[in-house]
């Protein structure tokens, strides 16, 4: 079924409105706060926000980029998670057909844009996304692509990569190398995209985080001991892997036939 232009407008709008919520898991999932209650408050004077201060991406531009009530700076990250899953949810809408799996893949969509900023900000990602991402994306798995099958040899395959490496990593330098964050964000990218669309992404997470130590080698000589964020980097080649893995694994394939 092709979207028309109403249904990707709805599907934008929706992206808009589950962006200012992921804002709030962003925020507080670190912090181990509820997500539900209290309401949306100003992170600097803390007071409940009205719903016109609440307007996704229009409220921070209206408002000057600043608080309604104290006038503190609203940080950019705000208005951009709000717009990037809005892009994101219309990009799905071009790319998948308009079945169970784009709401599967939406919902992994913005469970990876949490990971990707939790892990930015604070090295932190969250088991609520992770361990809830692995379990909800088995469940999901009976009925959609990638059938359970490959799910659960995704999970194990993904992790258990992923732990073996931080623990080899660990013998070897006497440091931990890869954090439990890691391993089980890889077993939720296993759980929902099955073993093969895993090991893609672990592949390209791997060359942009190789290319990005490069860089930070080259700046300078300390960086060997910086600890990156792999979650920022294992979330948008997931992204990739979900929206354009499957063509890429079969041209791949396709010169072993
Ligand atoms: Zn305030």
């Amino acid at each position: 079924m092709t979207p028309d232009v109403v249904g990707l407008v709805v599907l934008g709008v929706l992206g808009l409105l589950i962006g200012s919520f992921l804002n709030v898991c962003i925020y507080r999932l670190p912090r181990d706060l509820s997500v539900v209650s209290p309401g949306s408050r100003c992170p600097a004077c803390e007071r409940p926000l009205r719903w016109y201060h609440n307007i996704p991406v229009v409220s921070w531009l209206a408002l000057g980029r600043r608080c309604g009530y104290c006038r503190a700076p609203i940080h950019w990250r705000y208005p951009v998670v709000e717009a990037l899953n809005a892009a994101l949810y219309v990009l799905h809408g071009v790319t998948f057909d308009w079945d169970a799996l784009l709401l599967v893949r939406l919902a992994f969509a913005s469970a990876l844009v949490v990971l990707f900023f939790t892990d930015l900000d604070c090295r932190i990602l969250p088991n609520e996304i992770t361990v809830g991402g692995t379990v909800a994306g088995l469940v999901v798995a009976t009925m959609v692509p990638p059938g359970i099958g490959s799910s659960v040899l995704g999970v194990l395959l993904g992790g258990g990569v992923l732990w073996g490496t931080g623990a080899l990593y660990e013998r070897v330098r006497g440091v931990e190398g890869m954090g439990m964050g890691d391993v089980k964000m890889l077993a939720m990218v296993g759980a929902v995209l099955g073993w093969p669309l895993m090991l893609l992404t672990l592949v390209l997470s791997s060359i942009v985080g190789g290319l990005f130590g490069v860089v930070l080698l080259l700046l300078h000589a300390d960086a060997r001991s910086t600890a990156l964020p792999f979650g920022s980097f294992l979330a948008p080649a997931a992204l990739a892997a979900s929206v354009v893995g499957q063509p890429v694994l079969d041209w791949y394939l396709g010169f072993y036939r």
